[in-house]
């Protein structure tokens, strides 16, 4: 059969088209009645293009996962590299150069302190995984009891039951509350908490007072703690002092518990360093990767630990070993792009270049910052976030997607969350680049301010 498709190309066409078979997610459909639905045609670098030649800034690198722009020409090289060598094959008594070498160098990485890698593919499994791992460890070493899970005020760990167990976000949880083992909550670091006179390093400690409360009375029945280290990133880039990673851990050891870091979204450099955890000088038991590991190209996930606790697997009887499985674990196409991505960082010092990004674009973003309606702008790493006042409930109800669709008209890409504009972009943006993003982020609030 053939369709003449160019007759059918248009704009309007794939929207329909989309509309009608393709569920997306994250989305209340019906809002697509009134919201628009953006078909992307290509990327290149930092800009997304749709049918008839527009273009946006993708300032949220396509939801956390771009690290070097759409397109990369080096990550194209090697993958089209690995197509012709290997696109896939079982790691279940098979291995193969990507993922051995990926493994290495992750764990390099870690000066070898978190020396295993197991992989999935989506961030979601990598938490599943943690969460199974640490549970297993614990019933290896002959307590079986340690099987419940602290999380922390605003958490978000991904959309699985499990992830959902250990995440606290009513919009994401609440309608599955029946289906879910709720996890033990403990207060969040969030610096936005300070009173008067505090500083974040106060808020953090007291946030550790509360979580020392809740493990004097439940430690010998819990597992793990799972944080995202530096930026709660899913309840609207709330950040905290690294003083509360370095106390989590002390904390965890002494009442025998492991921390997991979730660092699906801020490692790979986002908060600055290639790891959040280096900024508090401490390694977590469990560390989760995914999102910009495979530099946005393929689903890649993994989790990485410990020796002590790959040992306490390691053993004759099969119903010790930790049998988790994905059919797609360690894809050769996915661990080849996460490689190419590593060699970005090594050959173009990219921690070093996002120092300079980094200053350039918070200079540029200051009448935002001074804007009269925002609140609590802040920074780390390559997250810029600030928190929107809104005159009245039904402006701030739907600010969120007005704001959005200002944006397109101002080839921004921009998909706030509530009440919280913030900015993730690539780390290949140039000057004219910073220069758009954020003119463009104040033209819009302008915008949508005056429009309240
Ligand atoms: C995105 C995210 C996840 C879930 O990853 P998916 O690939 O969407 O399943 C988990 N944890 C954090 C911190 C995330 O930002």
């Amino acid at each position: 059969m053939v369709l003449n498709t160019s007759a059918v190309n248009t704009e309007a066409d794939w929207v329909a088209r989309s509309l009608r078979s393709v569920w997306h997610p994250c989305t209340q459909m019906q809002h697509h009645e009134t919201l628009p639905l953006v078909p992307v045609s290509r990327g290149k670098g930092v800009w997304l293009y749709d049918h008839e030649g527009r273009r946006y800034l993708d300032g949220i690198s396509s939801w956390w996962v771009n690290l070097f722009g759409h397109a990369n020409p080096r990550i194209n090289a090697a993958l089209t590299d690995q197509l012709g060598l290997l696109e896939h094959a079982m790691l279940a008594g098979f291995t193969h150069d990507p993922v051995v070498k990926l493994s290495e160098r992750l764990s390099d990485l870690t000066g070898n302190v978190l020396g295993h890698c197991f992989y999935a593919s989506d961030g979601a499994s990598a938490v599943e995984i943690a969460l199974k791992m640490s549970f297993h460890f614990w019933r290896n070493s002959g307590q079986p009891q340690k099987r419940e899970f602290v999380c922390l005020r605003g958490g978000y760990h991904g959309e699985t039951i499990g992830a959902l167990s250990v995440t606290d976000i009513p919009l994401f949880k609440d309608a599955y509350g029946p289906l879910i083992r709720q996890a033990h909550v403990a207060p969040s670091p969030d610096a936005r908490g300070a009173q008067p006179g505090e500083s974040p390093a106060d808020v953090a400690r007291h946030a550790i007072a509360g979580l020392e409360a809740l493990l004097d009375q439940h430690a010998g029945k819990i597992a793990a703690v799972i944080v995202e280290p530096l930026v709660q990133c899913a309840i609207g880039m709330a950040m905290h002092d690294p003083v509360y990673l370095a106390e989590l851990r002390r904390v965890c050891d002494a009442n025998q518990v492991h921390m997991i870091a979730d660092e699906i979204a801020v490692g790979c450099g986002r908060t600055g360093t290639f790891f959040a955890c280096e900024q508090a000088n401490v390694w977590p038991d469990f560390l989760c990767l995914s999102k910009g590991i495979s530099g946005g190209y393929l689903p890649l996930s993994l989790v990485m630990t410990r020796e002590h606790i790959f040992q306490a697997f390691y053993d004759k009887d099969v119903t010790r070993g930790f049998l988790h499985s994905h059919s797609y674990t360690g894809n050769p196409l996915a661990c080849r792009a996460a490689l190419a991505t590593l060699d970005i960082f090594d050959e173009d010092d990219v921690l070093t270049g996002n120092r300079q990004r980094a200053a350039r674009l918070t200079q540029a973003l200051q009448p935002v910052a001074q804007h009269p309606s925002v609140r609590h702008f802040r920074n780390r790493g390559m997250i810029w976030a600030f928190d929107v006042v809104c005159d009245t409930p039904v402006q701030h109800a739907s600010f969120s997607r007005r704001f959005f669709t200002a944006g397109l008209r101002h080839e921004l890409l921009l998909r706030p969350i509530g009440n919280t504009v913030y900015l993730m972009p690539p780390y290949v943006l140039d000057d004219d680049e910073i220069e758009h993003l954020a003119s463009r982020t104040r033209v819009v609030l302008e915008e949508v301010m005056a429009a309240a």
